[in-house]
């Protein structure tokens, strides 16, 4: 089943809907999504419009409900993660407008309980113990990078005083564990100093494998990317100046570049544009080619936001 999981995505791009559930306080009866079907389809209605004309329909790989767990969704990445030990490059990214769930898919709502954690906490752990159990035939090197893309700069999670992206080498899902917590504080230093910029800005936390054939002394690479992007929303540009416009330009030239190359990527194009953005260059090495993308389209699901689902479903719709 796993194998021919990972046959099937080879050369794809992937696409999993997830929708968050209705936060406290927040109106059950005022929601925009219609209907969550099965084989990953999905209907939007426009709630300012009456009769049929106003459902937008979609298909994606999968679509998980608000009553999803995070059990569950690794479930589905888990085949993807496992084939960086086979040589591939691997990059999963969450896109969405800000509160729709995007860091709660990729790391979680707390590292304190396993139960929470999000997609690069358990991809970490099941490599850690695949890699173990590997020992005798493969002995595996893992290092971690984590950097923070900002107004099209790239700033070192990791360390202050190194020009490029600082590698750490793990062993243990502990040793990664400890590595998160320095790379999101920092992250959150940044966030106080300029008022929630976490969500303007794109995280990627990059994992580099190496391994050894312990007979044939044969090496293998692949990597896992894991990308948190920032808040795919539209801002008003007769309503924001200055540092807000700048942030909010940068922000829609760097995912508008990341839906060119996944889209010329999708469609076998031969030019693939990655110079257009910061964030295209640093992944460019695993866009592509041999390597697997996965995207988590986050929607809200409250029919206030049915101007950003549908933008984002749109967004979705395209690179697939
Ligand atoms: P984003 O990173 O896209 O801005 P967050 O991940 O911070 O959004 O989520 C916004 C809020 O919604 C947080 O309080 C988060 O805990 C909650 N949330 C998001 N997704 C879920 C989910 N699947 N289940 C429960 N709560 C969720
Ligand atoms: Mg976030």
């Amino acid at each position: 089943k796993l194998y021919n999981e990972v046959q099937e995505l080879k050369g794809n791009i992937r696409v999993y809907c997830r929708i968050r559930p209705f936060l406290e306080g927040q109106n059950k009866s005022e929601t925009s999504i219609e209907y969550t079907g099965e084989n990953g389809e999905l209907v939007v209605a426009n709630p300012l419009m009456q009769g049929k004309d106003t459902h937008r329909f979609f298909k994606f790989n999968k679509v998980f409900g608000p009553a999803s767990t995070q059990e569950e969704v690794f479930l589905d990445t888990r085949p993807l993660i496992r084939s960086i030990l086979d040589g591939y490059n691997v990059c999963i990214f969450a896109y969405g407008q800000t509160g729709s769930g995007k860091t709660y898919t990729m790391s979680g709502p707390s590292i304190n309980s396993e139960e929470d954690w999000g997609v690069n906490y358990r991809a970490l752990n099941d490599l850690f113990h695949l890699t173990q159990s590997s020992q005798n035939t493969v002995m595996y090197e893992v290092g971690v990078q984590m950097v923070e893309i900002y107004n099209e700069q790239v700033r070192d999670l990791l360390s202050d005083d190194v020009p490029d992206a600082s590698m750490h080498c793990v062993r243990s899902t502990e040793d990664v564990l400890e590595l998160m917590d320095i790379g999101l504080m920092n992250r959150a230093v940044g966030a106080t100093a300029l008022n929630a910029k976490s969500s303007r800005s794109h995280s990627v936390l990059s994992v580099h494998v190496r391994g050894v054939d312990v007979k044939t002394d044969s090496i293998l690479r692949g990597s896992l990317h894991l990308v948190d992007l920032a808040g795919s929303e539209r801002v008003d540009r007769s309503e924001v100046t200055g540092d807000r416009l700048r942030e909010a330009q940068h922000i829609n030239k760097s995912l508008s570049a990341l839906g060119d190359v996944i889209f010329a990527l999708a469609h076998k194009n031969p030019h693939v544009p990655y110079r257009n953005s910061k964030l295209t260059q640093v992944l460019q090495n695993s866009l592509g080619g041999q390597a697997k993308t996965l995207m988590f389209v986050q929607i809200n699901p409250d029919e206030g936001s049915y101007a950003e689902t549908v933008s984002t479903l749109k967004f979705a719709e395209r690179v697939s």
